[in-house]
């Protein structure tokens, strides 16, 4: 599986497992623990969550799901802004530590811009690093302005932001900005998520001609798609075992030059500056 590196240093696989929707249902959760537990096996150790995600229980799932395979796993979850302070940060932190059954976050990101002064976050998750709580940190749905103001404040060490072949936006502006940087890009919802935004990229014509070229479904044609971005790491959400086995399928699927052209004519880039999307 292709590897991204971090300004760090540490590379990690470039298709990862995203929990939102998870811990949200005591009925689901054995399902949920064995979907990231089957994602591990297949080689997506990256998992990214969030405090928000349940209001805990997304955390608490992965907690059982790495019980006994912390060394595998690349872990990543967020804090609120609400919290995001220098006194809530530290202690949403150990919040997430103990729900996640683990000493030490591998990413600790600021979930979006917005309550508190970021030298004040920033101040704070340095403060967990030295006390060996997080290992790095990072930001969420910042715009290129936002990042650029963020690397003055701090060791920045990604942008986790909407992207996929229908929010394409980021290639304008902010995806070159950080490729300059160095710094890689986690792409949230590549696959639109669910319901009429999903449907509207994987029932879309130019898509599935593609895939039937491939033999391979649409999802995994967007996905690939992702993974074909230079800098660029994919976490999908995945709880049915075929969905899981499909994404990392994926990661293998090339795809040719006329292929690209044809998703471009299907998913214009963008040709001005656009607002950030955001879920
Ligand atoms: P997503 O990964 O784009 O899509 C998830 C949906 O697609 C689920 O319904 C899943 O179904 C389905 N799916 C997965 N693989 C599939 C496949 N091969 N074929 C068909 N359907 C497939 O959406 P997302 O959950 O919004 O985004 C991914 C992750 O990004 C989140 O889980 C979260 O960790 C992160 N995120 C971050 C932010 C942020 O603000 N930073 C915002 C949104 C999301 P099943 O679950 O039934 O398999």
């Amino acid at each position: 599986m292709k590897t991204i590196s971090f300004p760090s240093g540490r590379s990690v696989p470039a298709l990862g497992q995203g929990t939102w929707n998870m811990g949200e249902d005591p009925a689901r959760k054995q399902d949920e623990i064995r979907a990231l537990q089957l994602g591990l096996d297949l080689g997506m150790t990256l998992i990214d969550t969030a405090e928000m995600y349940g209001e805990g229980g997304a955390e608490l799932v992965v907690g059982e799901a790495i019980a006994g395979r912390r060394s595998e796993v690349y872990l990543v979850t967020k804090v609120y802004p609400h919290n995001a302070n220098l006194e809530g940060t530290q202690a949403a932190c150990e919040r997430s530590l103990k729900r996640l059954k683990v000493d030490c976050i591998d990413l600790y990101l600021l979930h979006w811009p917005g309550c508190f002064a970021l030298d004040e976050t920033f101040d704070a998750f340095e403060a967990l690093k030295k006390a060996g709580k997080i290992k790095e940190y990072g930001v969420s749905n910042f715009d290129l302005e936002g990042m650029q103001d963020a690397v003055d404040c701090g060791a920045v060490a990604t942008d986790q932001v909407l992207y996929n072949l229908i929010k394409r936006g980021i290639e304008f502006d902010l995806l070159p900005w950080c490729r300059q940087q160095g710094m890689p890009v986690m792409a949230y919802s590549p696959l639109e998520s669910t319901g009429r935004e999903q449907a509207a990229l994987l029932g879309n014509p130019g898509l599935l001609a593609v895939a039937e070229a491939h033999g391979v479904t649409p999802a995994q044609v967007a996905l690939a798609w992702v993974l074909h971005q230079e800098g660029v790491i994919a976490i999908p959400k995945a709880v049915d075992p075929v969905h899981l086995r499909a994404n990392r399928a994926a990661a293998d699927i090339r795809l040719a030059a006329e292929d690209l052209a044809a998703l471009d004519r299907a998913f214009p880039p963008p040709r001005r500056r656009r607002a950030l999307d955001m879920r």
